[in-house]
């Protein structure tokens, strides 16, 4: 893999973007690489692409400079995608992508076919940030650089608990923790703090939500009226999934909820028996082993009937399952 400073050689203009729905992972990675060609290469313009990231990334240095909308016909020599899978997730920066003279792509997901130019591609790894900091110089990693990959490392590692984790991970984070970041306030404020509504609906969903496959599968749901009823969108739905997983005897969780009429997302995670990516990527989506997701339409009952009769299957073709 190259390092930043090849990958910029004869750079003057650069645009990065990351994922719909952009999570704390894409956020972290999109603005610790920004913050990083700001500070060390003054000489060339670059400019960061992203859709509505939440307030709970506020503590990143010059988040405010974030693009939500493009405005000008602009033709960057270079675009670099952090934590985008495929080239249909890239948000609102898809036809910079296509217009750019050459693109890198930046990532950690096992189902990223290469979309890019370049891909600097590590399934393995449990973040984008973590891919980042490697093609970095880690002696420049300030402390505005340092908050940005943290919060994307303790996104995407659940707080360093999920077995991507390495040793490598953790060396990192104590790396970045030399610079003096607020490490205990990113991890509540980002990652643990619920408002009560956000609170309130998980309640509702693990309240209602249903067991199968002798308990080895969870599903939990919310509809558009009862979103509607609460007022939440899709961002305040974070960490429910993960609840869900965490009850004793389940190997996979689905949550879905309906972002229009009869149209759902689904996020599924998983505890090792079962491929999750997988599934998603049957389904037209992706994601990691552990952790995936797709969009769905029919209605709330075919897709976890459909998502469900394929996690069957996977139980199905390991010995004595079914
Ligand atoms: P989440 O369930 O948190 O939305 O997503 C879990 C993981 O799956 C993330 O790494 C995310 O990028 C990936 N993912 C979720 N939905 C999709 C999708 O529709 N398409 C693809 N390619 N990846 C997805
Ligand atoms: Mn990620």
């Amino acid at each position: 893999m190259k390092n930043i400073a090849e990958v910029l050689e004869n750079v003057k203009t650069v645009g990065i973007g990351g994922h719909i729905r952009p999570d704390g992972d894409c956020v972290g990675s999109c603005m610790a690489l920004y913050l990083y060609i700001r500070t060390y290469f003054p000489e060339i313009d670059v400019d960061v692409y992203l859709d509505n990231p939440k307030p709970i990334f506020g503590h990143i240095d010059r988040i405010d400079d974030i693009k939500t909308e493009i405005k000008e016909d602009i033709r960057y020599d270079l675009f670099i995608t952090c934590d985008v899978s495929a080239r249909d997730r890239i948000a609102l920066a898809g036809d910079l992508f296509e217009k750019a003279s050459r693109t890198v792509c930046i990532d950690h997901h096992i189902s990223n076919p290469g979309f890019a130019d370049e891909n600097h591609i590590q399934g393995e790894i449990s973040s984008c940030c973590e891919v980042l900091y490697g093609i970095l110089d880690p002696q420049k990693v300030t402390l505005p650089i340092a908050t940005a990959i943290y919060t994307g490392m303790i996104h995407d590692t659940g707080v360093f608990q999920y077995s991507s984790t390495s040793p490598e991970t953790m060396r990192i984070a104590g790396e970045l923790m030399k610079t003096g970041i607020p490490f205990n306030k990113i991890i509540d404020e980002s990652f643990y703090q619920k408002t009560y509504l956000q609170n309130q609906v998980m309640g509702r969903v693990l309240a209602e939500s249903i067991l199968l496959q002798n308990g080895k599968c969870i599903v939990g749901y919310l509809r558009r009226k009862d979103m509607d009823f609460y007022g939440v969108e899709g961002s305040d739905l974070d960490g429910i999934v993960s609840q869900l997983r965490l009850t004793r005897g389940v190997e996979v969780a689905i949550f879905l909820y309906e972002t229009e009429t009869q149209t759902f997302k689904v996020s599924l995670r998983s505890n090792g028996k079962i491929d999750v990516s997988q599934i998603a990527v049957f389904f037209g989506g992706g994601g990691h082993t552990r952790a995936a997701g797709c969009d769905l339409q029919g209605s709330m009952y075919d897709v976890i009937n459909n998502i469900t009769a394929e996690i069957e299957k996977q139980f199905c073709e390991e010995p004595k399952q079914c």
